[in-house]
């Protein structure tokens, strides 16, 4: 029996099925990853935006072996080794106040949710079609898609969804019963769809109105996947609360909540165990160094992208790219992995193309040629 029959064989038997697959990654380097059967793919998916810095970049490896030996874990009960200095840096490429770490975006949501209903004393939310948040329940509650929503329901906090884009709605729907509104700068789940010039600057507006906060989910946006550190910044809009994961560890379990100077947690108002933690931090200080190195050259390789993709209406922001397809959207994906290039089908038929932040023009290129003779 191949290696792959295998673990498809195990993982029916043993893990729950939640996620439909057909690929088995064992390595990785750069932009580049490998499957079981040595195969080589450029990689446009990168753990869903997640390996900014490429796979296994050598000063991650080095950041996460060497905090391995001296110390694992050690609780928030005391000072973490590279915690403070993490948070620093966080607070400085956001411009924004003080941190908290957690262990990934939905955390982050579930973290935001909370600072905003403690802090305003208000109960609900505002957030977006097609708007994805996470998956936990509080997190799930201001995510749109019904699909996913809806089995789970009644959620807390009550939410009002409203068209992205769509300013006139956001007007109505923030009131002085609103908390906060969740807003993603570029929705990634949806296919890379980006809002009209102005639109966050509007709901900046319709929140300052309301007395309501305007949270901005950079968590796949966010850490210089679009060029500059937040998406929003491109916007010049200053949000209340933060929140990043994805892309800011390189694949070590990894999120943050930064919120704007004096918007803050009282003692014991949160917590966790694991968030933050010595190895966590390391793996996000390393990646945010190399980050700082190559965060010039992601706009022009995105420009690259979009002039090879032309005749396909792309969506284009720096390395987050989306392209329309429709049904096809699935096979399209087969293709291109059978011609060595992986990318991700989003919703509604959305190609969405979130590759290393490290990808070479040679590589993108080759990735293009590949989804042009797929899309042909
Ligand atoms: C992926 C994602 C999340 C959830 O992050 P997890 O780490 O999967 O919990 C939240 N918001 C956005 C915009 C995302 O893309």
């Amino acid at each position: 029996m191949g290696d792959m029959e295998k673990e498809k064989d195990l993982e029916a038997r043993y893990y729950q099925p939640v996620f439909t697959r057909d690929l088995k990654i064992v390595r990785g380097a750069g932009a580049k990853v490998w499957d079981a059967q040595g195969n080589e793919y450029i990689d446009c998916v990168a753990g869903i935006a997640v390996a900014s810095t490429g796979h296994c970049h050598p000063a991650v490896v080095e950041a996460i072996c060497r905090q391995a030996r001296e110390l694992i874990h050690c609780s928030n009960l005391y000072y973490v080794p590279h915690q403070a200095e993490l948070a620093r840096k966080l607070s400085l490429i956001t411009g924004l106040g003080r941190v908290f770490l957690t262990n990934s975006g939905t955390e982050a949501t579930e973290a935001a949710i909370k600072l905003a209903r403690v802090r305003t004393g208000r109960k609900r939310f505002v957030a977006f079609t097609h708007g994805f948040h996470g998956r936990s329940t509080g997190a799930l509650a201001v995510t749109h898609k019904p699909a996913i929503r809806e089995p789970f329901e009644p959620l807390e906090p009550k939410c009002t969804f409203v068209d992205y884009g769509d300013l006139d709605s956001v007007r109505k729907a923030v009131t002085s019963d609103t908390a906060g509104v969740f807003v993603e700068p570029i929705q990634g789940e949806a296919g890379v769809i980006i809002p009209p010039v102005g639109f966050l600057a509007g709901v900046r507006e319709c929140c300052d109105a309301a007395g309501a906060l305007m949270i901005d989910d950079e968590v796949q946006a966010g850490m210089g996947r679009t060029g500059k550190w937040l998406a929003i910044q491109h916007e010049g809009v200053e949000p209340d609360i933060v929140t990043l994961a994805k892309g800011i560890a390189s694949g070590f379990p990894v999120g943050a909540l930064v919120a704007r100077e004096g918007l803050d947690f009282k003692k014991g108002e949160h917590g966790s165990t694991f968030a933050g933690g010595p190895l966590a931090c390391a793996a996000s200080l390393a990646t945010i160094g190399v980050i700082e190195k190559i965060l010039p050259s992601v706009g022009p390789k995105g420009e690259r992208f979009r002039r090879g993709l032309l005749d396909y209406n792309p969506r284009v922001r720096g390395l987050m790219v989306g392209i329309t397809i429709g049904e096809a959207c699935p096979e399209i994906q087969k293709r291109c992995a059978a011609r060595g290039v992986l990318i991700n089908c989003a919703a509604d038929g959305n190609i969405r193309l979130v590759p290393p932040l490290v990808i070479g023009e040679d590589e993108i290129d080759a990735a293009i040629e590949v989804i042009h003779e797929a899309l042909s």
